[in-house]
């Protein structure tokens, strides 16, 4: 009878953990981020969860050192309604929450080269559900997208707001490049607030000298484009090379988004050594104490 199964109020989180050979350490990538967004997406659904951002980071390093993953890992926290209620509604009702880890490789197999498709699906809006939330329930919009353009024989869906203009994939944001420029819907398209998309932002600003505009992307702008890759936590960085039956650039892999996938990967395993805090180490050097 749990709420939560019969109605979708749960949020949840979606993290990743890099597991380095060299330097015997499992890499976490943006841990509190994540977790400042899970109380959001909470916030959103009136839960009141008595952990603060940096009690839920070390519960999720302390069970990654109990689980001695030596390889990479997704983390998925969640929060959800437990009552065994019947009855809609997001109040007064008791919260739950749990964490587990489990080893994990690719969100999508051609990640250096996926055919997409524009879903018949329209993005679940602001006002109906937020976006900028992880919620539980709203998947359902990004499972009917994925469904169909798997079955289609795509690796992945992009889905466009009720006013036509694009969104994001199905659980993952996107950026197109044109003319050199990288360009990305707004947090006011109905998108997920991705840490990702954050992150990328970022490094093609500072590192890549490469100038990243928001603004509304029309759909027949992705099949001009020189370029377009997902962006997120699950898919990491992955190319898009087709978009329905017509190649994005000359079809294969762009310039920019090489560049930006080779440092990406660099970066969260802790290859390069950089941007340390966006990584946290799970193992910590024991200090020996002296004797008393
Ligand atoms: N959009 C949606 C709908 C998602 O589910 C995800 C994955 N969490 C993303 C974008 C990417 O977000 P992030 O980079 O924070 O993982």
């Amino acid at each position: 009878m749990t709420h939560a199964l019969h109605y979708g109020t749960a949020c949840f989180g979606g993290i990743r953990g890099y597991w380095n050979d060299d330097a015997e350490q499992l890499f976490v990538f943006r841990i509190r981020d994540h977790y400042r967004r899970f109380l959001n997406s909470a916030k959103l659904l009136m839960m009141d969860l008595p952990h603060s951002e940096d009690e839920l980071s070390e519960i999720t390093l302390n069970l990654l050192r109990r689980e001695g993953w030596r390889e990479d890992v997704y983390i998925r926290p969640l929060a959800y309604k437990a009552d065994e209620k019947i009855g809609v509604r997001l109040h007064n009702m008791t919260d739950e929450m749990t964490i587990f880890s489990v080893p994990f490789g690719r969100y999508i197999e051609k990640e250096e080269g996926a055919h997409v498709t524009f879903s018949s699906w329209r993005r679940i809006d602001d006002n109906a559900i937020p976006a900028r939330g992880k919620i539980s329930g709203a998947y359902v919009n990004s499972a009917f997208a994925k469904s169909d353009a798997l079955l289609a024989g795509f690796d992945e869906a992009l889905v466009l707001n009720a006013d036509g203009h694009l969104a994001e994939g199905s659980a993952e944001n996107i950026f197109i490049i044109r003319d050199g420029v990288a360009v990305t819907p707004p947090v006011t398209d109905n998108i997920l607030e991705g840490i990702t998309r954050k992150t990328i932002k970022h490094l093609l600003q500072s590192d890549l000298g490469v100038d990243v505009i928001e603004r509304p992307i029309d759909r027949t702008e992705v099949f001009v484009a020189d370029e377009a890759f997902f962006c997120g936590t699950g898919v990491q960085v992955a190319s898009i090379t087709r978009v329905d039956h017509r190649p994005i650039g000359d079809g294969a892999m762009g310039a920019i988004t090489s560049r930006l996938r080779d440092l990406y990967f660099d970066i969260v395993r802790g290859k390069d050594e950089r941007y340390g805090h966006w990584r946290t180490p799970v193992h910590v050097e024991q200090s020996v104490s002296s004797p008393a």
